[in-house]
């Protein structure tokens, strides 16, 4: 079982996972991704389903599957457990890490990658995705689902096949009460169809856009070629969104990180999902963000979370607007 602790001084909570502890020498640098055990088959692709859980859900035939979800076999939260802080002595404040951790699948090509998803594949990957939401938001202890793709070891990924996770917590994270915070302080109506509005009226930071979904450079982009897909039909959670509009912003996180990809090359990268706590009340507007792994945080980002962008985003739209014709 992990532990969240609370820091005291951000009052952000932190998770300890004792089991899955490592050696020093495992937080080494490796060359590849599958240098991790090369004799040891991968076990997210078809034929390899026993080393896995039994599939929580599966996409198409047993055995011909397109997606398939399974329980995380070393999960950072488990268990059925509600959030109960208790207080250890006058200052250390720690709660049991129960929730959900899920491994989604979403392509049984071991060398695909989410530039590379057909139209099907990835509309089938979002519909996936909604119903896990569904099933976690059903789920009484569940308060907040964080959706995440790791691509490239840079970015966290551990194992080369094509994977997302999904994080069901007991909890709210400091970074979505932040952002739930913004879109209560601000006055003018819903804070990202504003935004969505004012940069389609300018076009300067948008790379593409139709009447589904916008794919923008943030205008506060904190790094490199920050990305921000944002749904035009205002939803707070993402399994409130229809079909159609979950189709269309998989086609579009396809071809952000398509044209990534044809701009910079094989980057690394981590998708975020954001969408509203599940039993949010008030503005929210789920989104997703795409953060390219091309900087590390410094001594100045770590002490003051100032980020530093050296790439203003009008030029990394302009860049990938570049490649998006040539696609
Ligand atoms: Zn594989
Ligand atoms: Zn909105
Ligand atoms: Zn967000």
């Amino acid at each position: 079982m992990s532990q969240m602790r609370l820091n005291q001084l951000t009052g952000r909570w932190v998770t300890i996972v004792a089991e899955r502890a490592h050696r020093p020498t495992d937080f080494a640098p490796r060359a590849r991704l599958d240098d991790v055990d090369p004799s040891r088959p991968c076990p997210f692709c078809p034929g390899q389903e026993e080393s896995t859980p039994p599939a929580l859900e599966t996409v198409g035939d047993e055995g011909r599957w397109r997606v398939r979800v399974v329980p995380n076999l070393y999960p950072a939260f488990h268990g059925d457990e509600g959030f109960a802080v208790h207080h250890e002595g006058p200052v250390h404040v720690m709660a049991e890490g129960t929730g959900i951790h899920e491994v989604f699948v979403y392509s049984p090509d071991h060398d695909a990658s989410l530039d590379r998803l057909d139209d099907d594949t990835a509309a089938e990957f979002m519909w996936a995705l909604k119903r896990r939401f569904i099933d976690h938001a059903a789920t009484s202890h569940i308060r907040y689902t964080q959706a995440i793709v790791n691509h490239g070891r840079e970015a966290g990924a551990s194992l080369a096949h094509p994977h997302g996770q999904l994080l069901g917590l007991p909890f709210v994270p400091g970074e979505v009460l932040d952002e739930e915070r913004a879109f209560a302080r601000f006055a003018g109506g819903c804070l990202l169809c504003t935004t969505v509005e004012a940069e389609l009226a300018t076009g300067e930071r948008v790379v593409f856009a139709n009447d589904d979904v916008a794919v923008i450079c943030p205008y506060w982009s904190g790094s490199p070629y920050e990305l921000l897909i944002v749904p035009r039909r205002h939803e707070l959670h993402l399994q409130d969104a229809d079909d159609d509009s979950l189709a269309a912003v998989g086609r579009a996180l396809r071809d952000a990180t398509a044209f990534l990809n044809a701009l910079i090359g094989d980057v690394a990268y981590n998708v975020g999902f954001h969408t509203a706590p599940h039993a949010h009340v008030g503005e929210y507007h789920w989104h997703i963000h795409i953060w390219p792994n091309l900087v590390t945080q410094a001594g100045f980002e770590r002490g003051t979370g100032v980020l530093i962008n050296v790439v203003p985003p009008e030029q990394a739209a302009s860049s990938l607007r570049s490649v998006a014709t040539l696609a």
